[in-house]
């Protein structure tokens, strides 16, 4: 079977670096909040060009605490994309604030400039700005209309590590970036991990409390924190993979290259090319297609795994029926709800694995 991810067919020596990485935390007996984190901070806001990296448990705290560091809350909206990881949008109903719900452009599947412009309201204060798939795209434009409007930009990086826009990394445009380092993501760890990064001082010092009790120093809390650090085991075993990380990159842009040149079907269609190569570091490999479950069985029956992102639009979600959203409606994602797929894109794949995942597609009739 070819999966969508394959974590065991990762690197011996990689597989042994980790295990030393773990052996020097269990020999320190210190296991959160410790050097192997300040060490991982430290590398991954390198890695994104910005001067902070606060570690958290996860993505979606990464995000709320990146709301919540900027005083977003109670009374704010905040305009997002219902094309996305339910956590993007839970993260802003948790900070209190409320979420407006932009339709996509259906070429790259991103959230659209001109439906945000008609999210717009008084309460309007930030964008959460979700780099799916791993696409990042017209960061100026985003930039100029969250700085025309006044509000905050935060960047949802947790499918798009290291991709950049004219050299400038995800993370690095916005007020704030949230990273997940959940194990399928571009970077994973072994287990929940996520980060905020920053280029703000302030905002780095709040998110530092708002991880941990809201404490300011020992005993003082000064904030209804939450309890959302990272782990040093996760920390020291990350640290270890940053440097596989670029390597890792340039497979999945190889495999999507093979896709781009040899999926030939009248079946199925690709998403826009990316503005530029570096714009891209596909996350995950997304085509859309009319008769897309048929399909899907049919590449089970080739042995190919593949996966929805997402079946279910946020909007049709219980909890988000009533979300305020783009006054000419949310069509757009609707229609990629239902006939997008995501075909296996990782950096174990063999030139064989990807062969037989063309063909299968290529193969394709339809009903
Ligand atoms: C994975 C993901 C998240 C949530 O990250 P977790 O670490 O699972 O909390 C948020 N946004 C997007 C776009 C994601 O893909």
């Amino acid at each position: 079977m070819i999966l969508m991810n394959d974590f065991k067919a990762e690197s011996a020596q990689l597989r042994d670096a980790m295990l030393d990485a773990v052996r020097r935390v269990l020999d320190s007996g210190w296991y959160i909040l410790g050097q192997e984190v300040l060490n991982f901070e430290k590398s991954w806001a390198d890695c994104c060009g910005v001067n902070h990296g606060i570690g958290v448990g996860n993505g979606m705290d990464a995000l709320e605490i990146s709301l919540r560091a900027l005083n977003i809350g109670p009374g704010d909206e905040v305009i997002t994309t219902p094309m996305t990881a339910f956590a993007t949008v839970l993260a802003i109903i948790r900070a209190g604030a409320s979420p407006v719900l932009a339709d996509i452009d259906p070429e790259t599947a991103l959230m659209s400039l001109e439906s945000a412009k008609r999210c717009l309201s008084p309460n309007t204060k930030a964008v959460v700005l979700v780099h799916l798939y791993g696409q990042m795209r017209d960061m100026d434009r985003w930039a100029q209309f969250c700085e025309e409007n006044h509000l905050s930009l935060i960047e949802d990086c947790a499918q798009a590590h290291c991709a950049s826009w004219r050299g400038k990394m995800a993370g690095s445009f916005g007020e704030a970036g949230a990273y997940s380092f959940y194990p399928t993501k571009n970077l994973g760890a072994f287990g929940d991990a996520g980060m905020v990064v920053t280029n703000d001082t302030k905002l780095a010092e709040r998110a530092r409390l708002l991880r941990n009790y809201g404490q300011s120093e020992r005993y003082h809390h000064d904030h209804v924190g939450l309890n959302t650090r990272l782990d040093e085991v996760h920390a020291a075993m990350l640290l270890v993979k940053i440097n596989f990380l670029s390597e890792y990159i340039i497979r999945r842009r190889n495999v999507a290259n093979i896709y781009k040149k040899e999926i030939f079907s009248d079946k199925v269609q690709m998403l826009a090319a990316p503005q530029e190569d570096n714009s891209h570091v596909y996350h995950l490999f997304v085509v859309k297609c009319k008769e897309r479950d048929l399909l899907q069985k049919k590449l089970l029956f080739s042995s190919v795994q593949s996966l929805i992102h997402y079946p279910i639009p946020v909007h049709k979600q219980k909890p988000c029926l009533s979300l305020k959203r783009d006054p000419k409606g949310l069509m757009h994602s609707e229609r990629h709800a239902n006939i997008c797929i995501s075909l296996p894109c990782h950096p174990q794949m063999t030139d064989r694995d990807v062969g037989v995942v063309v063909e299968a597609v290529n193969s394709f009739r339809g009903a």
